[in-house]
């Protein structure tokens, strides 16, 4: 056992607060149904937890469609595929790009079973088996900065400042773990005013998270503002902020990429970066459930917990066979308990 390791390295603090979103999300609209990943986001930005408010039944209708994600090709496939059978150019709107990517896609939807494809001739005609839902009501970006002290709030201020912007989300949060009962005031001020902020007590505090600011509702329908660049603020900094609009259709796209990604990962897929297959690895909190380390005594991070790990050592083969204590191994039935909870969520 090595001496006491950080208390709660960023990764830990990140898995609490999904853990604590999964159990105690509150979504606008009651009924709504919540879904929770991970580091997910668009080419510029990734955010570290995402809660999707999903409506039921919707979630139920998009689970017709399996559980891995439908990447754009394919929901353009399956969200314009016509009720008879129908050639797919007719069928289909102008892509923007050639059709034979279009045709591919196709191929790609029939064999996932989420369309139907025939042959009349040389034309390739497809028909739908279920109509893709309207199944994400709203999507929550939260930021986890457990140390947030001046110069983070600083910074994370002017990418705060880009999401609120650009509005993708339809709420901005920042998760930051406290060590007093409230979080200092200067630092609300160093974050924009739309950001709301969680105040998370420490991992042995027992104590519920609190709101420190509530957020502002984003219009995540309307156009959008991507800050390309700004003045730095310096006393002869002259040059101006330079924009660009990002167009409703955009982020509606953007969007359910997320969410469709978001739906397929989920937030215990971190599993698979670490190595459930060392005979040191264990779920601590078969709720949560947090990674610990019995070697090293602690939580480890993903990137502690990899191949390249000093301390790894394989589980014993008789581990495999002796079915202990889930079938395959722990390695193994580390996976499966997680993806059998990962498709809970989903059900
Ligand atoms: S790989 Fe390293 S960090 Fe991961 S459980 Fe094994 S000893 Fe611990």
């Amino acid at each position: 056992m090595s001496g006491a390791p950080d208390p709660e390295p960023e990764f830990t603090f990140e898995l609490r607060v999904c853990r604590w979103a999964e159990q105690h999300w509150e979504p606008r609209r009651p009924d709504s149904r919540v879904l929770v990943a991970r580091q997910l986001g668009v080419k510029r930005r990734r955010w570290d937890t995402i809660v999707l408010e999903c409506d039921p039944a919707g979630l139920e209708r998009r689970s017709l469609f399996g559980t891995e994600r439908l990447n754009s090709d394919l929901r353009h496939v399956v969200q314009h595929a016509p009720r008879e059978w129908t050639y797919y150019r007719d069928a289909l709107p102008d892509p923007g790009y050639p059709w034979r990517y279009v045709r591919e896609a196709v191929h790609d939807a029939a064999a996932r079973g989420v369309v139907e494809e025939r042959k009349d001739g040389r034309r390739i005609e497809l028909r739908r088996k279920w109509r893709y839902p309207e199944w994400v009501r709203r999507v929550v970006a939260i930021e986890n900065k457990p140390d947030l002290d001046a110069s983070a709030a600083r910074v994370l201020g002017d990418q705060l400042e880009r999401d609120v912007a650009l509005s993708l989300a339809d709420e901005v949060w920042v998760a930051a773990r406290t060590t007093g009962r409230s979080v200092e005031p200067a630092l609300l001020e160093r974050l924009p005013v739309e950001v709301g902020i969680l105040a998370f007590p420490g991992p042995d505090e027992g104590r519920a998270p609190e709101v420190a600011w509530h957020p502002n509702s984003l219009d995540s329908a309307a156009p959008g503002t991507r800050i390309l660049e700004r003045p730095d603020g310096g006393a002869h900094d002259q040059s101006a902020a330079r924009f660009e609009y990002a167009d409703p259709e955009w982020k509606r796209e953007k969007r359910l990429g997320i969410a469709e990604r978001a739906y397929e990962r989920g937030w215990r897929s971190y599993v698979d970066t670490m190595r459930p297959d060392c005979r040191h690895f264990e779920l601590r909190d078969p709720v949560g459930p947090l990674p610990w380390c019995a070697a090293k005594g602690c939580h480890p991070t993903d990137r502690e917990c990899s191949g390249s790990c000093p301390d790894f050592s394989p589980e014993p083969p008789a581990w495999r066979t002796r079915g202990w204590p889930i079938e395959g191994g722990p390695g193994k039935g580390v996976k499966a308990l997680l993806d059998r909870q990962r498709q809970r969520r989903r059900e």
